[in-house]
């Protein structure tokens, strides 16, 4: 079989190793940290920075194609491995997603909808920046944010320059604080001859920035629904792209269907695809890269994914969730990701429950959190 190569080595690359290896392909992670999630199942781990040349001739030497699970892989990196081998998604592609200003104007190039924002990048430009917004706003950084970091909620224009001043100045956009109805996401494949398939729409829900559950299928309209996945494909097509990507969505309380961001690779909020769907997001990532037909992406069951985090939202110790009670329940599938230590905010796994109705999987899927801190 082929070799596949795996930029990062988080619990996305863990994911597609596993779903790889069982179509019979060898995975070789490129990925600083001894005992990552994906290193410790890979045939082969490279422990080294992601832009170690010596690294990358070796991870290019020896693959077939290489793929990604982390957006902030530099673009350079990514350029150079395609001396080697394809390589998906493209760097171009990558890049759009690796910088929030770039991004936002990537979606209005689109003909979407952003999040309404003003980019400041000097002290200069805040008045600039607040014209078009109404208070409270939210200050993002523009790069390497996510699970919510970098991120601080202004009240008034007056909070704005110490905020910014607090980021280190480095070049920010400043959000409307969007009335939320619900949250939306759209996971896709789009292979090679620019053909996309979807995963059906997910509803997602936050806390404190953080993923706490996915519910599929999402309680939205069919025209929302239809509408995000129209989005996230028109922005795939513009992308070229090749692979998995997810785009995340407002719904807000007026109906309207904005677009939050991108990610250039499988999502978090398409683990519910590991137990509920025909074709898993990782096995599509797989079967994109490698120029395999589609997986069929259809959704079997209602499912309700539960995150688990090393605190599990603020109950103060860092220790791994207890599980065992959660194996008494025939219907919720359990994803560990192999972390060796847990720390407060850290993903160390999720789980998926499944039943007739979301409403009664919700109410299991929520039982079952209850008891994780035991
Ligand atoms: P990740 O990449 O892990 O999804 P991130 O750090 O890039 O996270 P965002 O997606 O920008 O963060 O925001 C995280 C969550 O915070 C959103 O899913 C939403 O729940 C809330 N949020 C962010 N921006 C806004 C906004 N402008 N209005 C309302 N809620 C928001
Ligand atoms: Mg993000
Ligand atoms: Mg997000």
């Amino acid at each position: 079989g082929a070799t596949l190569g795996m930029l990062g080595g988080g619990q996305l690359g863990r994911m597609f190793t596993i779903a790889a290896r069982n179509l019979g392909y060898k995975v070789i992670v490129l990925e600083p940290d001894t005992g990552s999630p994906a290193g410790q199942l890979a045939d082969e781990h490279i422990i080294a920075a992601y832009d170690d040349a010596e690294a990358l001739v070796k991870l290019g030497n020896q693959c077939d194609v290489i793929t990604t699970e982390f957006e902030n892989i530099p673009a350079e990196v990514l350029n150079k491995l395609t001396e080697y081998c394809p390589v998906f998604p493209s760097a171009s592609a990558v890049e759009k997603a690796q910088d929030r200003i770039v991004e936002k104007e990537f979606i209005l190039s689109c003909g979407l909808l952003p999040v309404p924002y003003g980019v400041i990048n000097t002290n200069s430009d805040i008045a600039n920046a607040v014209k078009g917004i109404t208070f409270p706003a939210i200050l993002k950084t523009a790069r390497f944010g996510y699970d919510g970091k970098g991120q601080q909620t202004i009240n008034s224009v007056d909070e704005v320059e110490a905020a910014f001043k607090e980021t280190g100045q480095v070049s920010c956009v400043l959000e409307q604080r969007i009335d939320l109805d619900c949250e939306v996401s759209v996971i896709l494949g789009r292979n090679e001859q620019g053909e996309t398939q979807c995963f059906p729409v997910a509803e997602n829900i936050h806390r404190d920035g953080i993923l706490y559950q996915t519910l599929a299928p999402a309680r939205v309209d069919d025209n929302i629904a239809n509408a995000a996945q129209a989005a996230a494909q028109r922005m795939a097509d513009k992308l070229d792209y090749v692979g998995v990507m997810a785009v995340e969505f407002f719904v807000t309380k007026k109906g309207e269907l904005l677009v939050n961001e991108m990610a250039p690779r499988t999502h978090n909020s398409g683990h519910f695809t590991l137990d509920a769907c025909v074709t898993s997001q990782f096995e599509q990532q797989v079967r994109m890269v490698c120029g395999l037909p589609f997986g069929d992406s259809r959704l079997l069951s209602p499912v309700v994914m539960t995150n688990m985090l090393g605190d599990l939202w603020g109950s103060g110790a860092n220790t791994q969730p207890h599980w065992d009670k959660l194996l008494e329940n025939p219907s919720t599938k359990l994803h560990l990701y192999g972390k060796k230590e847990a720390r407060a905010g850290r993903k160390m796994g999720h789980y998926c429950t499944l039943a007739d109705d979301l409403t009664s999987a919700q109410q299991q899927a929520d039982k079952i959190f209850n008891q994780l801190p035991a």
